[in-house]
């Protein structure tokens, strides 16, 4: 479970961006983050893994105090965070299967020639993954030659290599079109299901949001606005 206390942040130039935000998000929830751009929603999710350091209140994942790690220790909590980007963020030289591999290694130091020292329950996993999101028959297919669906599923898989106990994505849908963007959605919220992973999921469109995810927050000046499912937000509108 996530859970977030009276979490604030101001930025040195006296921006506001969060004013005490509370919520928590149980096991296999996604939660979609909704609201007009600069009301705080990149650094809610950026707070949550510590890219952005909060001024005040406390970040949560499980029995772990994210916000009182001291920085050195952060690497490896991050290994329990798993991040899905709006451009994908892959490595475009390697192959799908070797970016898959690439999230249990995190994302910082990556060389090709570690690929080869993963143990074959690794590489099991990860075909797996790619069965899961349906990329089987691209494993050995460069990155930089699929689809943006394709990538955006790859992106997936290798979140899920790392074994996250918690999901962050940004935008993911931000680049597709919007039947892919519906697949991906759907595919996103059906592992969360499956596997009992709690999700923000950072969203532009709102309709998107209605549509696949169970409950919505919606933030406006860094504070939340709305809590509570889909069908009630066109009732607060
Ligand atoms: P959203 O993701 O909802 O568009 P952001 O979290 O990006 O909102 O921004 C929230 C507020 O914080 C905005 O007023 C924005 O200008 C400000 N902000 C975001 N990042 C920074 C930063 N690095 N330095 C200063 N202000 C920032
Ligand atoms: P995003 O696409 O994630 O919303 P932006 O394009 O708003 O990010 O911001 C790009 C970068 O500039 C980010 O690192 C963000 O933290 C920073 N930033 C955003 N708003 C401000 C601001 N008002 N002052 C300083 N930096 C900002």
């Amino acid at each position: 479970m996530l859970s977030v206390e009276n979490l604030v942040k101001t930025y040195r130039t006296g921006d506001k961006a969060l004013n005490a935000v509370s919520f928590t998000a149980p096991k296999g929830q996604v939660v979609g983050l909704i609201g007009p751009s600069g009301a705080g929603k990149s650094t809610l999710i950026r707070c949550v893994n510590r890219l952005v350091e909060p001024t005040s209140g406390k970040v949560r994942l499980g029995d772990l105090d994210v916000t009182a790690l001291p920085r050195g220790a952060l690497r490896r909590a991050r290994r329990r965070i798993g991040m899905i980007f709006q451009e994908y963020a892959l490595i475009e030289r390697l192959t799908v299967m070797e970016n898959v591999l690439s999230g249990r290694l995190g994302y910082t130091s990556f060389w090709r020639s570690w690929l080869r020292r993963f143990p074959p329950a690794d590489i099991e996993n990860a075909f797996r993954l790619l069965d899961r999101v349906g990329l089987t028959e691209h494993a050995d297919k460069r990155a930089d030659a699929l689809s943006g669906g394709q990538r955006q599923r790859v992106g997936i898989a290798r979140a899920l290599a790392q074994e996250p106990e918690l999901l962050l994505v940004d935008e993911p849908t931000a680049s597709l079109d919007p039947k892919t963007s519906r697949q991906i959605m759907r595919l996103i919220v059906e592992i969360c299901d499956e596997r009992g992973l709690p999700a923000i999921i950072n969203i532009h469109d709102v309709a998107l949001a209605q549509q696949f995810v169970a409950r919505i927050i919606g933030l406006r000046a860094g504070a939340v606005v709305f809590d509570g499912p889909p069908d009630a937000l066109d009732a607060a509108a």
